[in-house]
């Protein structure tokens, strides 16, 4: 028989113990689980808040530089549900922001686009007024 690992949830926190890989995965969010380097007779030994712990530093080493330079001074504070849960919304918050800037990005765009083409028609105006005044 084979023997047990360790598997956590880098999303939401959740862990669990499964003998194949492909198993693993979380029941809340429907995502692959990583596995744990240590093996499930030294996780089981260890008390709820080292395991807690472990786990908390397991979530901060795969999340993007970004959550990591933020979390890692309150790691000791937090526990493993927080961090996961923060570390998401940051994620979020990330692509959210991308978002935005890709807007103002076009709203720039689409406004020299327009000052160019109202100059344009400035420009044609003049032109069409000089024309009248030639005889
Ligand atoms: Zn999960």
């Amino acid at each position: 028989m084979r023997e047990l690992s360790v598997y956590y949830c880098s999303k939401c926190g959740y862990y669990g113990y499964y003998q194949l890989e492909r198993n693993a995965v979380c029941p809340k969010c429907k995502v692959d689980m990583l596995a744990l380097s240590i093996s499930y007779q030294a996780f089981m030994d260890l008390p709820c808040e080292e395991r807690d712990e472990l786990l908390s530093s397991q979530i901060i080493a795969s999340s993007s530089p970004y959550v990591k330079r933020l979390l890692v001074p309150h790691k000791v504070n937090n526990n493993r549900e927080i961090i996961a849960r923060m570390g998401d919304r940051i994620t979020e918050l990330e692509i959210e922001n991308e978002k935005l800037n890709k807007t103002i990005e076009w709203m720039h765009q689409t406004i020299w686009e327009m000052v160019r083409k109202n100059k344009g028609l400035n420009l044609s105006d003049q032109e069409e007024s000089q024309k009248g005044i030639d005889p």
